[in-house]
């Protein structure tokens, strides 16, 4: 009930849309920027914020302040950073209905999805609490004679993020949470389509005493990014997005001596074993395409029907019929609306293109209806069958509710089929053979892989591992691997001898 007040109230302010603050020094403040960019209401297209392109002199306040906070950050104890997380994760769960409310608002995503949004990146904040085990280093007594060895992970300094629209609070949460336990500071520029929900997180990190200058927030579009590849105070870049954005921010950051991290696109497959639950799969497989509207970077965006699974399509199709398309924080909904109308004219057209190339559209959201949200960005499911993999439909990623389908004969071909696409990022399985699936899982070229689980999105115990062309880089986001990125390795060799003298000078490589 209270969080249906908070979106209503939220929704009122459609004719005098407020602004976006910056979040600089621990103070919100107004940009004096003179470029602003809208944003509106996915459901309503009202409009809800201005978001500020930040100037360049705010985004030099924000580094400083950074550089400035990291004197003192670094030097806190271990256990101060931890105690800071559990206060954090206490706030965050607090609100998170509040938390959830704001991104339905501003992306569109149902508040159920919304508030998994929030929990997956509220378990980052969790695990970061064990930094006490995280963050030990390696160490070994007499390596050599009297010496002994020890190694430290330890901070880089300023690190930056650089978010998408698809999850506006749990990868703003990937970043800051792990950055900080390890004794760095942060400069945050979430997405300029929603940021509202990073924007809530700050006034949590207020509130459980962050010093200010710990973590600040930027605004912006493309200069924003520019700077922070460029700014030579920033010593690790993180960025979550599309494919063009990444392997720019990849390459210009690394040619700027950064550590860089680049998660990006995806066109994920689930091949479909005629072995498998029938009923299971296909709810899962509806779930994991028609979910968040598709836009997930683990969204089933295909799905291989291999032999006679090939004959359940209308089973799909009856499934995917029955998704609820409503404004997101309507009771009931399962599709809410896309990002933007950009978003949904691009998604159409993918349709239509793969239509014309040849494919058998099973189901058509095209013209979906929501009555009550005449001007929202809408989709409903669809359905693209007989889709080869020349067409266009197939090729890019839709980022929308379209699920297309492909055949196999055999598991072989279809994980000919995955292995041939350029992206890595997740693959699923669905399979009631355990030797079947056991070849799959050693086959398949993706770095994630669910076997009767739809969007295998590991748990921050591990790491976020999408390959090939969805991610660049080398130590990818949370789990170990994100607590190395975020760190640096100081080792000591100390030798320590009673009595020692030495009479001569060693002049050739010491080999202990
Ligand atoms: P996007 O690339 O448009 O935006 C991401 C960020 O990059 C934003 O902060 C934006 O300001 C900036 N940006 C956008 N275009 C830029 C450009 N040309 N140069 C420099 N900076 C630019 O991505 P999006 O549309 O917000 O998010 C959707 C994409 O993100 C999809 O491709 C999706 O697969 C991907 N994604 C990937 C993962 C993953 O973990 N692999 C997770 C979520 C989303």
């Amino acid at each position: 009930m209270l969080s249906a007040v908070r979106v209503i109230s939220a929704r009122s302010y459609s004719n005098v849309a407020p602004t976006t603050k910056l979040f600089i020094d621990g103070k919100f403040q107004e940009s004096q920027t003179t470029q602003w960019i809208e944003l509106h209401d996915p459901a309503t297209n009202n409009l809800v914020t201005r978001v500020p392109q930040s100037t360049k002199s705010e985004m030099n306040a924000a580094v400083e302040s950074a550089r400035n906070a990291y004197q003192s950050w670094k030097r806190t104890t271990v256990l101060t950073r931890q105690q800071l997380m559990l206060k954090l994760q206490h706030v965050i769960r607090r609100d998170m209905k509040k938390l959830a409310a704001n991104i339905t608002l501003e992306q569109g995503k149902t508040l159920a999805d919304a508030e998994g949004d929030v929990m997956r990146g509220l378990q980052v904040v969790e695990h970061s609490c064990s930094a006490g085990s995280l963050l030990q280093g390696e160490s070994l007594q007499n390596i050599a004679t009297d010496m002994d060895c020890v190694s430290y992970k330890l901070p880089l300094g300023v690190t930056a993020g650089i978010c998408p629209f698809n999850f506006p609070a749990m990868i703003p949460l990937w970043m800051f949470p792990l950055a900080l336990i390890a004794g760095n500071t942060s400069i945050i520029k979430p997405s300029e389509r929603d940021p509202g929900a990073t924007m809530l997180l700050m006034e949590l990190l207020n509130e459980v005493g962050c010093p200010p200058g710990v973590v600040n927030v930027i605004h912006g579009s493309r200069d924003a990014v520019n700077f922070i590849c460029d700014n030579p105070d920033i010593k690790a870049i993180s960025f979550v997005g599309s494919d063009t954005a990444g392997q720019y921010i990849y390459q210009r950051g690394c040619a700027n001596g950064k550590r860089v991290q680049s998660n990006m696109g995806a066109k994920n497959h689930a091949v479909v074993l005629p072995d498998a639950n029938k009923e299971m799969s296909i709810d899962q497989l509806c779930g994991a395409a028609f979910g968040a509207a598709g836009q997930r970077c683990m969204a089933i965006s295909v799905a291989v029907l291999v032999g006679e699974a090939q004959k359940w399509i209308p089973d799909i199709v009856a499934r995917a019929k029955k998704l609820k398309v409503n404004a997101g924080h309507e009771p009931g909904t399962d599709v809410g609306p896309v990002i933007s109308p950009v978003a949904k004219e691009r998604i159409c057209h993918l349709i239509e293109s793969g239509i014309k190339q040849g494919a058998k559209c099973d189901l058509d959201g095209r013209n979906v209806v929501v009555e009550k949200y005449p001007k929202g960005n809408f989709v409903g499911p669809t359905i693209l069958s007989n889709v080869r993999p020349s067409y266009d439909c197939y090729k890019q990623e839709i980022f929308g509710p379209v699920l297309i389908i492909v055949h196999a004969d055999t598991m072989e071909e279809a994980i000919e089929i995955i292995n041939s696409n350029p992206y890595g990022n997740g693959t699923a399985i669905f399979t009631t053979s355990g030797s079947n699936a056991r070849q799959f899982v050693n086959e398949i070229d993706v770095g994630q892989v669910g076997v009767n689980v739809p969007i295998p999105v590991p748990l921050p115990m591990f790491s976020f591992t999408g390959s090939r062309g969805s991610f660049w880089g080398d130590l990818h986001f949370y789990g170990k691997q994100g607590l190395n990125f975020y760190t640096q390795t100081k080792t000591i060799t100390s030798m320590w001898r009673k009595g020692q003298s030495l009479t001569k000078s060693t002049v050739s490589m010491p080999v202990h």
